[in-house]
């Protein structure tokens, strides 16, 4: 199957977050029937990564995520370019992956893995469980894929998901003096929030913080007992100075709950890559088992996530060889390597 066909064949199944068996399913099929040993590993009842090698100790592996965010977006096509939800993140990446590895073994190298993970666009659950798996000690490089515009990256930043919760005495409105307003509190933390300068690093460039949600109150005629708002910080420190600055800022005025986050990381630069460091996270923080990280794909991620998703067929066809490239040049260091993480 060509390049172009793979990419949609992906893409018309549909795998929100979450809803991932199917294609699983699919990309099993496939890679079984051109000679792949596959696994799926259960991350629920539902939901499997898929884990493909062609010898037991493959030395690099190629990896992405299957899922993608709401809602599916069929795909459909012109000369230059494929639309359509996954057809940048992550579809067209699994496409060009598999791919250039079936071009690797035309060569005879089958040292490659290839590694798909449910619900990195969630919280990575599937690389949570796929850290544990046995290959992971095997592997020496991992090149993770995301729409980088085809440049290496070499650090990515961290996220830090939280929410601040405030708590206040509901009273009737025409009785504001009854009551105590949680909106009003918190509305007060969220200007700290707003002026609050949050530290940077030279390397990974600026801490930015999203009032994503809010939430809150009762009714028009009630002062509200409750209010809460959910943050995203995108990291480029370790967690704790983030933590304390809010804690700081937000006082006894309400409680600060840590729901999840993951740390920016370095990763491998390799000679003749354009190189450049990305603002968003992958699943690569939870894939600490499995070797070098390396972070290359094909597309702009200033699309991915939007209706107008899209992806250059020249890209797909670019990131076969850079893929091709990358994995003969890590092969070749023969297990040294001039980590800079
Ligand atoms: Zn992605």
């Amino acid at each position: 199957m060509d390049l172009f066909t793979l990419t949609k064949s992906l893409m018309n199944i549909p795998s929100v977050s979450g809803e991932e068996e199917a294609v699983g399913f699919y990309l099993r099929d496939h890679l079984e029937s051109l000679g792949w040993t596959v696994e799926l590993q259960a991350v629920s009842d539902t939901q499997n990564n898929v884990i493909a090698y062609l010898n037991d100790t493959p030395r690099v592996w190629l990896s992405t995520h299957m899922d993608t965010v709401p809602p599916f977006i069929a795909p459909t096509e012109d000369d230059e370019k494929i639309y359509g939800r996954g057809s940048c993140d992550a579809k067209g990446i699994i496409a060009a992956q598999i791919i250039a590895a079936e071009l690797l073994r035309k060569e005879g190298i089958e040292d490659i893995g290839l590694l798909y993970t449910v619900e990195e666009e969630r919280a990575s659950t599937g690389a949570k469980i796929a850290n544990d798996h046995p290959m992971a000690a095997k592997c020496e490089y991992l090149i993770n894929g995301e729409p980088t515009d085809n440049d290496l990256a070499i650090g990515s930043k961290g996220a830090f998901r939280a929410k601040i919760k405030t708590t206040g005495k509901a009273a009737h409105s025409a009785y504001p003096e009854q009551g105590d307003s949680a909106i009003e509190k918190l509305l007060d933390i969220l200007e700290d929030v707003r002026h609050t300068k949050f530290p940077n690093d030279d390397f990974f460039g600026e801490t930015t913080c999203n009032i994503a949600t809010l939430d809150g109150g009762v009714a028009l005629n009630v002062i509200p007992p409750q209010a809460e708002t959910g943050l995203l910080i995108r990291l480029t420190t370790p967690m704790e100075p983030i933590r304390d600055a809010l804690q700081s800022l937000i006082r006894e005025r309400g409680e600060l709950e840590i729901l999840s986050y993951s740390l920016p990381v370095k990763m491998l630069a390799v000679d003749g890559f354009e190189q450049k460091v990305v603002r968003f996270t992958t699943d690569i923080p939870h894939l600490g088992n499995w070797g070098q990280p390396l972070l290359l794909g094909p597309g702009p991620i200033l699309v991915a996530h939007t209706k107008d998703e899209f992806v250059l067929k020249k890209d797909l066809e670019d990131a076969v060889a850079l893929y091709v490239d990358l994995v003969k040049k890590l092969l070749a260091t023969n297990g040294t390597n001039n980590t800079n993480s």
